[in-house]
């Protein structure tokens, strides 16, 4: 590395007795920090540098830092300047999509071994960062996964599918706390095998709202039949969200949380108290929900699940949720699996 550095701007020396293994005595050394220059690709990119310098030999040693190694921070700084992705964020998109480094190498055409050693800070080239930079694009993501469907397994590809569209997610400030405290869960049976989307789950309560009067009890069912009814249809969930056993029937987990997000977030969404019989809650209505943020076998499982149980009352569908499965095999409070899809009564 030593001959890449081209000029050096020396900050402050300090002189102490140090033991330098060269010279293998203590000697007078300077502590030296300074900013230097280093060539990549031709471009000069200033580094912090510190070394010890032994007056006696002329030796510089460097001083071991884990937290700080100069020709990475070079390389960062150039990918910088030039708009490259950095080693972290290969990473991440690629953990998000649940893909293995064999996965993505095939997808973006890049040796495997390259993308592991991208993905562990070596310098990328100029046409490996574009292809890369690209496929970062959802929709360009989708493209090759049309392209190549023989690289994955139409299982795999649906839920990576699911996952960019989950990335498109728009929500408000406000939200991002209880997104993070509550939503931030790993993909698993539980969720219905994507990670939570906030976004569809607001939508979809938007949807059954939309033009019509939903006390809480029946759109906590809703939901709950709409997002199992497409994992026992498609294999994934629409929402990601996960349900508890509740009281009422299968709820969202942390239902009252999410309504108070969306309704800080959508001012579309009222709500207010009203009787049903002997049940006594909240009613929503909405506004037209972003029926963009669906495809099409999600609206077909909402529309379903909407038109199934149009004439239910709140009490008729928690008496019908009552007969699930799923319902009966998990107690108060725990999460009930998708697993228990299979035997959904719709
Ligand atoms: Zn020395």
């Amino acid at each position: 590395m030593k001959e890449l550095l081209a000029m050096s701007k020396e900050h402050e020396a300090k002189a102490m007795n140090v033991f330098c293994p060269n010279c293998e005595k203590d000697t007078e050394q300077n502590f030296v920090d300074k900013v230097d220059e280093i060539s990549i690709r031709g471009e000069m990119i200033p580094i912090h540098m510190e070394y010890y310098h032994c007056e006696e030999c002329g030796e510089d040693f460097e001083i071991p830092r884990p937290d700080y190694d100069p020709l990475d921070a070079a390389y960062r700084e150039y990918r910088n300047r030039k708009g490259m992705v950095q080693p972290e964020e290969i990473k991440k998109f690629r953990k998000e999509l649940g893909l293995t480094q064999k996965e993505l190498s095939e997808l973006i055409g890049i040796g495997i071994a390259t993308v592991n050693r991208y993905e562990n800070g070596a310098l990328q080239s100029d046409a490996h960062d574009q292809a890369i930079r690209l496929s970062m694009q959802p929709v360009n993501m989708l493209q090759i996964l049309e392209k190549k469907p023989e690289l994955l397994s139409e299982f795999t590809r649906n839920r990576i599918i699911q996952r960019l569209q989950g990335k498109e997610q728009d929500c408000g400030d406000l939200l991002e706390e209880a997104i993070e405290q509550f939503g931030s869960y790993s993909p698993s049976l539980l969720s219905g095998f994507i990670p939570f989307n906030a976004n569809k789950l607001f939508q979809a309560i938007k949807f059954f709202c939309y033009k019509d009067q939903v006390s809480k009890t029946k759109l906590n069912k809703l939901l709950f039949y709409a997002d199992f009814k497409h994992f026992k249809d498609n294999g994934v969930s629409i929402s990601g969200a996960r349900y508890a056993h509740a009281y009422y029937g299968p709820v969202p987990d942390q239902f009252n949380t999410w309504l108070t997000a969306i309704s800080e977030w959508d001012k579309q969404i009222t709500s207010e108290e009203q009787a049903f019989g002997d049940l006594v809650g909240e009613v929503y209505t909405s506004g037209e929900p972003d029926w963009t943020v669906f495809t099409t076998s999600e609206l077909a499982a909402l529309a379903f699940v909407k038109d199934k149980f149009q004439k239910f009352t709140a009490r008729q569908i928690r008496d019908f949720s009552h007969q699930e499965k799923g319902y009966q095999t998990t107690k108060d409070g725990e999460i009930i699996s998708y697993q228990y899809a299979q035997e959904l009564q719709i």
